[in-house]
């Protein structure tokens, strides 16, 4: 490339820096200043009640539960100007999401886990909460945050197929503790071993730093909401081998139910299917 070219490219970018640099203010400012104006209950809430809550919005850390964020957060955007990291947007006409509200997407920017998380005192409402991002003793401490869990799609992850990759493993901050990697041996060419991503949810932000460096075409290990992306086994299953989990069944009541099959021998119940194999 000529040195004109060059620098011709380089005014080029330079400019359209600044004018992202100018919408991102613009936006901004106005968010703000309607963000303001809602504090009187009118303008914003009018504009949320218009949109369908996306329930896979990933939010700031420290975010309270959806349906209070969206009444809480005024828009003010104090917490993406905080975020050093332009991690956080807010929610701009025809996003389809809450309008003006706080959110990233990982894959384009995650979030850095930044010790002293300056996106959470500054917001005005307590829409973002210091104390579920604080430990025991109440230091802030971004290892407490649970902006959502990384999931990996076992189909599409190369590590999966016996490839070796461990990107996201490497990219995640709780190294050991968020991503481990599980040996196996892989029986299709009996000598080569899997090394497979597992995320556990306990330690796990979703801060995104896995999906970001996943490197696969569209990633194969993603962050969604905690609610999204984990199931419930309900009161009816207790794990027999953990102490603490056993202590359900004290103050469990049984019911038993009898019919006329039931009160029988099982041997009986057998041989004589209540009449059922005569017909
Ligand atoms: S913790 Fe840091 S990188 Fe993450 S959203 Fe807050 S300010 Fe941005
Ligand atoms: S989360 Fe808090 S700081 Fe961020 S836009 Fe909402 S009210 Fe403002
Ligand atoms: S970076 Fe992507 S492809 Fe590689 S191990 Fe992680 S999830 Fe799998």
């Amino acid at each position: 490339m000529s040195n004109n070219n060059l620098e011709s490219e380089k005014k080029m970018s330079k400019k359209q820096g600044e004018q992202n640099s100018a919408r991102r203010t613009f936006l901004l400012n106005t968010a703000r200043g309607l963000g303001l104006a809602a504090l009187g209950g009118l303008v914003w809430s009018a504009y949320v009640d218009e949109v369908t809550a996306s329930q896979l919005l990933l939010r700031p850390p420290g975010a309270i539960e959806e349906e209070e964020f969206l009444k809480t957060c005024i828009k003010c955007g104090l917490c993406v100007e905080h975020c050093p990291f332009d991690t956080l947007e807010l929610a701009k006409p025809g996003d389809n999401k809450p309008l003006g509200t706080p959110y990233f997407i990982p894959r384009e920017v995650p979030c850095y886990m930044c010790t002293d998380i300056p996106c959470v005192p500054v917001c005005p409402t307590n829409a973002l909460e210091e104390k579920l991002v604080s430990n025991d003793e109440g230091e802030l401490d971004i290892t407490k945050a649970q902006m959502g869990l990384a999931v990996v799609d076992v189909e599409n992850c190369i590590a999966f197929w016996g490839i070796q990759c461990d990107a996201c493993y490497r990219a995640c901050p709780l190294l050991d503790e968020a991503i481990t990697l599980e040996y196996s041996k892989n029986e299709r060419t009996g000598k080569h071993a899997f090394l497979k991503p597992v995320v556990h949810s306990d330690a796990c932000t979703g801060c995104g730093l896995c999906e970001r460096a996943c490197v696969t075409e569209k990633a194969a290990i993603f962050v969604l909401p905690k609610e999204v992306a984990q199931g419930k086994v309900g009161d009816h299953y207790i794990k027999g081998w953990d102490a603490e989990d056993e202590k359900r069944l004290e103050n469990a009541f049984g019911e038993e139910t009898k019919t006329e099959l039931s009160e029988r021998s099982p041997m009986d119940s057998l041989n004589d299917m209540g009449g059922l194999l005569d017909e």
